[in-house]
């Protein structure tokens, strides 16, 4: 095994030994931040370039869990009166534009498309509809919710490459056949050349209480919006005229 690749192994293992102690998402982060920042160390091919907001744009605004959103909602809570106004804005703006492709993306995240047909349908108008989307919190170019951005946004971008049952990476489109052709170089060592995913998707399940809600960003921002405040409420049945 490569010097970098066995250093990087030995971090893998040292962040999966810290998920089993975790009991709050800000602990997640941290493994995930340092196990991303040793990931990029050893593959300079994956840096996110600077300036860049790829991950923020386009078919997926991130799915959150409702631990995950109850830590950005603090943070929401806590911004001068006149960001949350220009939030509570941007929310309403992307509601209404984007409101039937939230309602599809979120029967996907509920699981009701039965067949992989109606599956593969439901990406292909999201895809669709969302080409020109931008996450609601990406001021120009930037994050504005950086500090407590959710753990997908952490590990470098949106989007999945399944590199087999146990294994998965999050990516940004850009880089997708960049990591195929890296993860198709590989002899032997494919499990432990990638970050932890699965592994803090299932933690980050367990932190959560059962049957909690898993929405989009979006979703869960405008219901959590009432009248021209940010509300620590859910309101299921939200206003969303601009
Ligand atoms: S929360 Fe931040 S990092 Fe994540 S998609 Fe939105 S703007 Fe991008």
């Amino acid at each position: 095994m490569e010097p970098v690749v066995e250093g990087l192994a030995s971090n893998i293992s040292q962040a999966y030994h810290a998920l089993k102690e975790v009991n709050c998402v800000e602990d997640v982060y941290d493994v995930i931040d340092f196990i991303s920042d040793e990931t990029r160390n050893s593959y300079k091919h994956i840096v996110c370039k600077v300036g860049c907001s790829d991950c923020c744009k386009g078919l997926h605004p991130p799915y959150i869990t409702a631990a995950e959103w109850e830590y950005i909602l603090y943070y929401l809570n806590d911004l001068p009166k006149v960001v949350q106004d220009e939030i509570i804005r941007r929310a309403r703006w992307y509601a209404q534009e984007y409101r039937d492709a939230l309602l599809l993306q979120q029967d996907l995240i509920d699981g009701k498309m039965q067949s992989q047909q109606e599956i593969d349908q439901a990406y292909k108008t999201l895809s669709k509809a969302m080409a020109d989307a931008t996450c609601p919190f990406l001021v120009i170019d930037r994050c504005g919710i950086y500090p407590v951005r959710p753990a997908k946004c952490r590990a470098h971008g949106n989007y999945l490459v399944k590199v087999n049952e146990k294994v998965r990476v999050h990516t940004c489109l850009p880089q997708v056949s960049e990591w195929e052709s890296y993860i198709d170089n590989q002899e032997g060592n494919r499990g432990i050349t990638l970050p932890l995913w699965n592994v803090y998707e299932q933690v980050i399940g367990i932190l959560n209480p059962p049957n909690t809600l898993v929405a989009s960003m979006p979703i869960w921002l405008i219901t959590h919006i009432k009248g021209n405040t940010i509300s620590t409420e859910l309101d299921s049945n939200p206003y969303i005229a601009i």
